[in-house]
């Protein structure tokens, strides 16, 4: 058994994704192996984290300012947004370094099984986008799953009047998640986009 502080240490490691006992054991006894000050600069950093960091109030990225860095930077192209599910995606997409627009971030795919509902993602906010500047293009980049090519889809037609709708081309298998996609990969799928 172990003493209980360690035990509520690796409790709350076990809790993180992807986690097992195993790994939250061999964590925590890191934890405890280095200095005082590794330990404090590791909670404190979780703390600041999760105090400072929401969502940019234009593309719902996560963002520690009200609007994000990506929006605020006035050499991206305005008139071009790239739809995506999550923050995750955002970063995978810049990692490429072929993409210059703007982003908006749906925060989830439609799923009833899960009951997630057009509602509770930010379409709304992304069509008043459409109305406030001229947009030119909007990318659909959501991963190939049933919820993903519904959530394309519905996107899509709402948007379709508002201007050019197109979507990314994937080389990706169904289900196949966008944030695990390599650069290369990313990069050609976003050049060889088509309309929806
Ligand atoms: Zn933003």
């Amino acid at each position: 058994m172990f003493t209980p502080p360690l035990a509520r240490l690796i409790e709350q490691l076990q809790k993180l994704p992807g986690i097992g006992p195993k790994s939250a054991q061999r964590l925590a006894f890191h934890i405890l192996k280095r200095a005082d000050k590794d330990a404090e600069a590791l909670a404190q950093a979780i703390l600041d984290a999760k105090r400072r960091v929401g969502f940019c109030q234009k593309c719902f990225h996560l963002s520690a300012d009200p609007i994000c860095e990506i929006c605020r930077n006035p050499s991206r192209n305005q008139n071009l947004i790239c739809v995506v599910e999550d923050s995750k995606d955002v970063i995978a997409l810049e990692k490429t370094r072929e993409y210059q627009g703007l982003y908006h971030v749906l925060g989830g795919v439609i799923s009833p099984m899960d009951g997630i509902t057009p509602e509770q993602l930010n379409i709304q906010p992304l069509i008043q986008r459409m109305a406030q500047g001229k947009i030119e293009e909007v990318i659909m980049a959501i991963s190939p799953s049933i919820e993903g090519e519904t959530t394309t889809l519905y996107v899509g037609q709402l948007l379709k009047p508002f201007t050019k709708v197109t979507r990314i081309a994937f080389g990706l298998p169904m289900g196949g998640d966008l944030e695990y996609a390599d650069e290369v990969t990313l990069a050609r799928a976003l050049e060889g986009r088509r309309d929806l």
